[in-house]
């Protein structure tokens, strides 16, 4: 007997009729007679929501309490689902994360899965149950919540599927499967039927939200095949993400990932050591910096820019002034609400023409750069936020429409 994981997000279960389809989609898989495990997404914004009624306590809650809150969302969700099918006539059992218990580390916010005991899961299963999972949550060793991240979801659900050896992991979501781009962005854009974990991997982080970025990771690590799929379209064929990218397209996607910040470190003494200190101050206080970019450094002193999510930059600035003197900086500058807009295939490092038709589109369209990066699958620019999804619809047509 086969194992199905099947995961629906949090537009798929927003209100009752939505969640009879979705009773429809797991009643299909076990009538086929397989085993079936879900895993759910709070109701449509009700995540949104706990994270607004918390500002109206502080803007900086407490980690742990944050996480105690926000898990709670996929509480509802497992309960209703779970009711249902019993209603219907099926065997059903619902687990929050610390039921089963999945583990994680013990960073809050943004938890990292360390491993499952399937046990829990497996016996119901053997005794015929259904079993519904409340996303994006676990327990860290001494028995605190966590999350998983935004998005975090579709990490559980394949974090599942890899531990319970299922056959496969099915993500359905609100749309028909991965696009070039973001469809709410971009008119033409053409679905992917498949894409490889390499790709898709590149695509999640730089920001294509379909699929949380770390379900990915997992998803190549243990070689789960992923498929994305309306659950709202009968004929929804999907996109499989798996080892192979079976499409012909030099470039899979064009994507955007919102409120980052560049922070701009002007007139740093140009010797061995000071560009080591600059990240080690920031690392030890758990700052995630994306894109550096160091001037030359043929002169006394360099300047260094680097981004760092919105979130992130008032600790940042903080952190920095109370080290200004350590790190010997004349200057320290930022810049608020930009977005990396990035253009992603195998082995576009290769590709002569890439880089130029992209900054040609953005040429075109009056759009400054702020920075670039690049790699052997995608290059990336920082451009104003407010700029940033007429730079994806016109990289897009130039490439893909
Ligand atoms: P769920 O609630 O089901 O987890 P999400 O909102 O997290 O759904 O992700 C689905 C959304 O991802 C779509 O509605 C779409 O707007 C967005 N998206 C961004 N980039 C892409 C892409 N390349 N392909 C498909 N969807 C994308
Ligand atoms: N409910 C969580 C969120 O909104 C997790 C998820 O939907 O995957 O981020
Ligand atoms: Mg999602």
């Amino acid at each position: 007997m086969s194992i199905i994981v099947q995961k629906f997000g949090g537009s798929s279960v927003a209100n009752i009729e939505r969640l009879e389809l979705v009773a429809d989609h797991i009643i299909r898989e076990k009538e086929k007679g397989n085993q079936v495990v879900v895993v759910v997404s709070a109701q449509g914004k009700t995540t949104d929501k706990l994270i607004t009624e918390e500002k109206e306590i502080t803007d900086e809650p407490d980690k742990r309490e944050h996480d105690v809150l926000v898990s709670t969302g996929e509480q509802i969700t497992i309960a209703k689902l779970s009711m249902l099918l019993i209603k219907k006539g099926y065997k059903s059992v619902s687990l929050t994360g610390w039921q089963i218990p999945i583990i994680t580390n013990s960073e809050y916010n943004n938890g990292r899965i360390r491993y499952i005991h399937n046990k829990t899961i497996e016996d119901y299963l053997n005794s015929d149950n259904i079993v519904v999972v409340a996303g994006f949550q676990g327990v860290d060793e001494n028995g605190n919540i966590t999350t998983l991240g935004r998005g975090g979801s579709d990490t559980t659900a394949v974090a599942l599927a890899a531990s319970l050896k299922a056959e496969r992991c099915d993500i359905y979501t609100d749309v028909d499967g991965v696009f070039t781009s973001d469809p709410r962005i971009v008119k033409n854009v053409k679905q992917l039927s498949n894409v490889s974990y390499e790709e898709m991997l590149e695509m999640s982080s730089m920001g294509a939200k379909v699929l949380h970025n770390r379900c990915v990771e997992i998803g190549q690590k243990y070689n789960v095949p992923i498929y994305v799929k309306s659950t709202f379209e009968k004929e929804s064929v999907g996109t499989l993400v798996s080892k192979n990218n079976l499409e012909d397209l030099v470039i899979s996607g064009v994507t955007k990932d919102d409120y980052i910040s560049r922070i701009t470190i002007v007139g740093l003494e140009n010797k061995i050591g000071k560009t080591y200190e600059l990240f080690k101050i920031l690392s030890n206080n758990r700052i995630n910096v994306d894109v550096i970019v160091q001037s030359f450094g043929e002169y006394i002193t360099k300047d260094i820019a680097f981004t760092v999510k919105m979130n992130d930059l008032n600790k940042t600035l903080q952190v920095l002034n109370e080290n200004k003197d350590k790190i010997g900086a004349k200057d320290i500058l930022h810049t608020e609400n930009l977005s990396k807009v990035s253009i992603i295939g195998v082995g576009i490092a290769n590709k002569p023409g890439v880089a130029t038709g992209m900054f040609e589109a953005l040429y075109e369209n009056n759009i400054n750069m702020h920075m670039i990066t690049t790699s052997e699958i995608k290059i990336s620019v920082l451009v104003n936020s407010n700029m940033a999804d007429l730079a994806v619809k016109a990289i897009h047509e130039k490439f893909i429409d």
